[in-house]
């Protein structure tokens, strides 16, 4: 064996998003114990900061030791029991994992489809729930696969006037665009480290509210996966009482995490929102320009994540390997029935910069001209520029 030296890319699909530099050293730094006091210490701190960011301070707030699939799984093994009903929106593929998931659960799914690349009709989600009561009402508040966002202050609102629990996939949406637990009075809210919080995939924060935390201690059955199961995960990361062994925290990645956050807080998470809002604009401007359009309108658009239609005989996936050989960039695919269609361009936490901007527009310019479709990069880059500009 050999030691394995990946190749410089620009990370600008669906996740993970680049990785700053002072996150990867972070990474780098010696492993202590996971008892060790100093990292206790950083236990208290990244539970602090999560409330913080999640702006949760009733909730708690920790880290799961997986990717933001696992803050899913936890949030439906842990809520659901076998005759339980869920409602669960479903407007891309991420919803269509949590229904997936409350079934294998053993709920009794109902599940409220939507056409892709539209963001969650409240109006529809309130008709599954008054047909019979309901234990969870589910949702992706930013979906990563078609760009839409929906409107998770008035999900909760139903859930709560419908006596469920929310629980919404904030997976994308965390660092991008504004996520207000305590606004929302959500009850489970997950994400992932590898999108928008720019650290590697591996992690999933989650936040679970007073209401959640009671609806598991009184469950009739025990959680269904061990891992997950928040009553023994608290146990650890609790802090009351002293910790008791669960399982060996991903002491590094952890570390990487903490790094995340430290920086997060220091540009403001007002400002880290703004800065995806305004590298979304003049990417979008740009975009416009070379004659392109995007899938989601303009009011549940997605700054962080640009759902771009493939024009008539352009071939997509020739387009993607274009741009990853030629300028070491990566784009996303479509996915299900948008396979294809789309292009996926992310502009999340490190990858949401003017810079990443302008590689992403002066590439595809290139990748469209090798496709012999007729574009003009001086003012693709100048439509762009005036945004930046403004
Ligand atoms: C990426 C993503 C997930 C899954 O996160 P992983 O880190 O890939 O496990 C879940 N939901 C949404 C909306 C996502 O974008």
């Amino acid at each position: 064996m050999q030691t394995f030296q990946p190749p410089r890319r620009i990370l600008m699909g669906p996740g993970p998003s680049d990785v700053s530099p002072r996150v990867l050293a972070a990474l780098a730094r010696p492993t202590v114990g996971h008892l060790d006091p100093a990292f206790q210490d950083l236990m208290e701190e990244i539970k602090a900061a999560l409330q913080r960011l999640f702006n949760a301070p009733d909730h708690a707030c920790i880290p799961l030791p997986a990717p933001g699939t696992a803050g899913m799984e936890a949030a439906m093994m842990n809520l659901l029991e076998p005759g339980d009903r869920a409602v669960i929106a479903v407007n891309g593929a991420f919803g269509g994992r949590m229904a997936d998931m409350a079934d294998r659960a053993g709920a009794t799914v109902t599940v409220v489809e939507h056409e892709w690349g539209r963001p969650v009709d409240p109006a529809r989600v309130e008709a599954a729930l008054a047909e019979a009561p309901a234990k969870v009402l589910a949702f992706v508040h930013a979906e990563t696969s078609t760009g839409a966002r929906s409107d998770a202050a008035a999900l909760c609102a139903l859930a709560r006037k419908h006596g469920a629990l929310s629980v919404v996939d904030c997976v994308t949406s965390l660092g991008g665009i504004s996520v207000d637990v305590a606004a929302w009075d959500a009850d489970v809210v997950y994400s992932g480290t590898q999108k928008c919080l720019s650290a590697p995939p591996g992690l999933s924060p989650i936040a679970l509210s007073p209401r959640a935390q009671a609806a598991i201690k009184a469950r009739k059955t025990k959680v269904r996966n061990w891992l997950l199961d928040f009553n023994l995960i608290m146990a650890y990361w609790g802090g009351e009482g002293g910790r008791t062994y669960h399982h060996t925290a991903p002491i590094n990645a952890l570390y990487g995490l903490h790094e995340s956050l430290v920086a997060l807080f220091e540009e403001g998470v007002q400002a880290a929102t703004v800065r995806h809002a305004r590298m979304h604009e003049a990417l979008a401007a740009g975009l416009e320009a070379a004659g392109l359009k995007l899938l989601v309108d303009e009011t549940w658009r997605l700054p962080q994540l640009n759902a771009v239609r493939v024009p008539e005989g352009v071939d997509e996936a020739a387009v993607r390997a274009h741009v990853l050989e030629a300028w070491d960039l990566e784009i996303g695919a479509g996915l299900g029935p948008l396979k294809g269609k789309v292009w996926r361009i992310g502009l999340m936490g490190a990858s949401a910069t003017p810079w990443h901007v302008r590689l992403c527009l002066t590439a595809l310019c290139d990748a469209l001209a090798v496709q012999g479709v007729a574009v003009d990069p001086a003012a693709v880059r100048a439509a762009a520029e005036a945004r930046l500009a403004a």
